[in-house]
């Protein structure tokens, strides 16, 4: 308490290999046997309680359909009352406990979840979401450990931030946490964003009431314990899986209501800023509105380029856990000249990838999520394959009767505004258009004015003026820019993530910009030697 305490220095968790032998692989595969084999039931956490409902949905394995992991209970109106009044019940402590105090939960949390709980962590979202150990590893326990340690460490950064004082006076910020309760909605493609977005806010001494994606239940529940298990005192997230819409009209009803933290689809997330303008009237405060939604990710590459290097960022870009990631690579404007070269590279690549059973270590791709998912991107595929300016040229089988797979497919188009460069359809799908070589700086303009999307964007080159040039016609294009490299695997703490335009508020997850959006900051001015008299000194006699 009294000291000015220091956080440990964050430090991104070593991704492990999962290579033939080692440690990490004989402990992985064991609890995958382990999981697979026994079926759970997932209570709603409400002020710390399991809580049962007894109306039960399921979550699946998406690459073997009919292999259910778990049930799990959902909420009811009664049940987000109660969360609700158990967070309010529950911030009158945590609002102002010590900061230090709440860090080290969160602190604790991330040593659990990449210690003792790693491989249930990965086992889980490897299993729930059809993630291989590589995907999962990337992001239930890196980004998901990096949010934890490096958020505790920008609150005590944005803390240190303080005014300038004159003689006589002391100004101070106090970060305040914001009086109501955060509702944090979260997808089913990334445990780490599930985890991030109710503890983010509660880091700033916030609480949230977590309703987690009905197909990502069973991984982000693991998550919670880990939270009980650090330490989080009961009511600060209260976990309430359940119907959307139904869960979304009663929070947005409540004048607790403080502000929304989303990850999701572009329609839900504009829907949310509709309702909650709506009811703004209710709200004790302005609600905090921040979300990041969906993408058209896209790569440009000019004739300078290598065509090793660019067939490699599209393979990983495009089909990393099967396209269902923001930030996936999914139109790429490739120059004539390079266009036989890139395409041979491309075909010797994706010849080696192997589609299959997450348990099936040597397969890259696995199955999409859902059946909603699996039709939607099948509605494409086909779309492209019946409409006179597209052809399939790799891939196009749909293959749902053991698990919902849909092989990598390449779209080739001579319509730049065909649907498949324009709208985000989150699957193993990525639309070409060639160019002309000539015609470079268009199609950078051709390129930002494609899309309603500003999420993530590449481009590819050696020529540094083409670089420059893109850089240039393309700043609003992207929140997330990348130069010679593929559109995904943003680090926390090293690429801020996030993006403008359909894209979101662009808030950047993992970073002090984000938290800035939890605090409602309060100045205190303190005088030392106040005035004694109005009378200044300019209203005396000559
Ligand atoms: P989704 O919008 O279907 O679901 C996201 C969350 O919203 C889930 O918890 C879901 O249950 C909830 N939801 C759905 N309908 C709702 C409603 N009517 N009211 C309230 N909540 C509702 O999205 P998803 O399929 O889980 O995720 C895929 C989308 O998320 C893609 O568009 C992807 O681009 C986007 N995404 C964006 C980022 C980013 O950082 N920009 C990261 C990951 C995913």
């Amino acid at each position: 308490m009294n000291s000015n305490y220091k956080i440990p220095a964050p430090i991104n968790e070593p991704i492990l290999s999962y290579a033939p032998n080692s440690p990490e692989r004989i402990q992985l595969k064991k609890k995958l046997d382990e999981m697979i084999q026994t079926k759970i039931e997932i209570p709603l956490i409400i002020d710390g309680k399991e809580v049962k409902t007894g109306h039960m949905a399921s979550c699946i394995c998406p690459h073997d359909h009919q292999h259910i992991l778990a049930e799990f209970h959902q909420a009811g109106e009664r049940e987000i009352q109660d969360a609700i009044e158990s967070s309010q019940e529950a911030w009158l402590k945590w609002s102002i406990m010590p900061w230090e105090e709440r860090a080290a939960i969160f602190l604790r949390a991330a040593e659990l979840l990449a210690g003792p709980y790693r491989a249930e962590m990965n086992a889980a979202t490897m299993l729930c979401q059809s993630k291989n150990a590589y995907q999962a590893e990337i992001d239930c326990v890196a980004e998901l450990a990096d949010f934890l340690r490096y958020n505790v460490h920008f609150m005590q950064k944005i803390y240190q931030t303080q005014p300038n004082n004159s003689r006589g006076i002391w100004n101070r910020l106090e970060y305040r946490p914001l009086e109501g309760f955060i509702y944090a909605i979260t997808p089913f493609n990334f445990t780490s964003i599930g985890g991030n977005l109710p503890t983010a806010p509660a880091i700033m001494g916030n609480v949230s009431l977590w309703k987690p994606a009905r197909t990502a239940v069973y991984s982000n529940y693991v998550f919670m314990k880990i939270l009980f298990e650090a330490g989080l005192p009961k009511g600060v997230i209260n976990f309430i899986p359940g119907p959307s819409s139904a869960i979304t009209d009663i929070v947005l009803d409540s004048p607790h209501f403080a502000g929304v933290h989303f990850t999701g689809s572009t329609e839900v997330f504009q829907m949310l800023w509709k309702r909650s303008s709506e009811n703004l009237s209710k709200y004790k405060s302005y609600p905090r509105i921040v979300g990041e939604t969906g993408g058209k990710d896209f790569l440009v590459v000019h004739s300078s380029a290598c065509p090793r290097e660019v067939s490699t960022a599209i393979v990983r870009g495009a089909f990393e856990y099967q396209g269902q990631k923001c930030s996936a690579n999914s139109r790429a404007y490739l120059p004539k000249s390079q266009w036989n070269a890139i395409w041979k590279e491309l075909q010797e690549q994706l010849s080696r990838v192997k589609m299959g059973d997450v348990r099936d270590f040597s397969a890259f791709i696995n199955a999409v999520i859902d059946k909603p998912s699996f039709d939607k991107i099948k509605g494409y595929i086909q779309y492209a394959k019946d409409h006179k300016d597209a052809q399939i040229i790799w891939g196009g089988t749909c293959d749902d009767s053991k698990g919902y797979f849909i092989e990598p497919t390449i779209i080739l188009t001579t319509d730049p505004h065909f649907k498949t460069m324009e709208e985000e359809i989150f699957g193993p799908v990525i639309t070409f258009y060639i160019y002309e070589d000539e015609k470079y700086e268009d199609t950078l303009e051709l390129c930002n004015t494609t899309s309603a999307y500003g999420l993530t964007g590449g481009v590819f080159a050696q020529d540094r003026e083409a670089v420059i040039l893109a850089e240039h016609v393309l700043r609003h294009a992207a929140g997330n820019f990348y130069i010679n490299d593929k559109t995904t695997g943003a680090v926390v703490g090293h690429q801020p993530f996030g993006g403008g335009r359909s894209s979101g508020t662009n808030d950047k997850a993992g970073s002090e910009f984000n938290l800035l959006r939890w605090t409602s900051i309060r100045n205190t001015k303190e005088c030392f030697t106040p005035a004694k008299d109005f009378v200044y000194p300019f209203m005396d006699e000559e």
